[in-house]
């Protein structure tokens, strides 16, 4: 059986991330194995920034943003080069299983390192953008959905007192998922994401025709992937005559205390990790389906499209911005 165990967290930070970290820690240690903690992701692991883990290193964080073992983005680690010096650090401490926390990207490199250097590794998805295929939900994707809500909230006082048309572009990579999902909840008034064509000219008639009806504002989520919220803005700008306005959200976007949701998903996802390496599983990921925690082999994540179907929920969507 695996006796040592490491776990990390890598590429953007993700609310919710430190409950993974704390599940996985407390599972190890309550079935006998010893728990190290690599900082600064893939870095941390080159540079040998790896520390034995007590239980005391995961209190008090299951309600805190970010990530207590910190994260970075590092180039090297698509070199095999330095994948094997990374793979050494852990090997030299006889660390044979590892616990990856980030996104796609991090994915890659754990993928690779399982495969070139025997190292079981297993990947959680932990990032606000929801794009992993593989899991209806990463972890932070909910904690980030309310930040964009709360805001949403402030910004229609403001276009609703001037009769504003507010674009309000939010993070999600490639994915739509957020500006979907807070265009639902937050009742916005048009939707443009990347999954489906968003003709100007249909944003503009729709926001005509809410005026004809008496609306005093339109609140329209932009995701990220669709392009620069300002050129959307200059071009609505040719087309309606209502006052038009762009906020980025930014990063506000990524902090913040995790959702119940998302502590109660991390830990559910940070345990099953440490089953599956002490089953001798590697080069899987976890996720969720159907409200159960599922594997699937890491490389699932890159091997062809979601299967979340967006036109439903775009189209109910557009229906309700009316
Ligand atoms: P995320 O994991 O959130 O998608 P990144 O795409 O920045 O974030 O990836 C995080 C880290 O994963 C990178 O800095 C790099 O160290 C590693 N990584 C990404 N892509 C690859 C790859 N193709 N091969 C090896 N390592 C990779």
């Amino acid at each position: 059986m695996i006796k040592k165990i490491a776990i990390l967290t890598s590429g953007g930070d993700a609310p919710g991330m430190n409950a993974a970290i704390r599940a996985a820690a407390k599972t190890a240690m309550a079935k006998g194995m010893k728990v190290y903690g690599v900082q600064r992701g893939y870095m941390g692991m080159l540079n040998d920034e790896i520390f034995p883990m007590d239980g005391g290193y995961v209190s008090g964080i299951i309600d805190r943003g970010g990530t207590r073992l910190l994260t970075a983005r590092c180039l090297e680690f698509k070199d095999p080069k330095f994948r094997a010096i990374a793979a050494q650090n852990l090997k030299k401490r006889g660390i044979e299983g590892l616990i990856v926390i980030g996104g796609d990207g991090s994915y890659h490199g754990a993928d690779l390192l399982s495969k070139e250097h025997d190292i079981k590794v297993v990947g959680i998805p932990g990032t606000i953008d929801n794009d992993i295929k593989g899991t209806d939900f990463t972890i932070g994707f909910d904690t980030c959905l309310n930040t964009i809500l709360d805001a949403v909230s402030k910004i229609r006082d403001t276009a609703t007192s001037h009769e504003r048309t507010i674009l309000v572009e939010v993070m999600g990579r490639h994915a739509g998922d957020l500006a979907l999902q807070a265009c639902i909840a937050g009742g916005g008034d048009g939707l443009l994401i990347p999954e489906m064509d968003n003709p100007i000219e249909l944003l503009a008639f729709q926001i005509k025709e809410r005026r004809k009806h008496g609306k005093l504002h339109d609140i329209v989520l932009v995701a990220e992937g669709v392009g620069k919220v300002q050129d959307i803005e200059e071009a609505l700008k040719q087309k309606i005559n209502t006052e038009v306005r762009s906020v980025v959200l930014g990063h506000v976007q990524r902090g913040g205390t995790p959702s119940g949701f998302d502590r109660v998903l991390a830990t559910r996802m940070g345990a099953k990790a440490v089953d599956l390496l002490e089953a001798g599983e590697g080069g899987v990921m976890v996720g969720i389906e159907n409200n159960k925690i599922i594997t699937h082999p890491i490389s699932f994540a890159w091997d062809g499209e979601r299967s979340y179907d967006f036109r439903p929920d775009y189209e109910l969507a557009l229906l309700l911005a009316k």
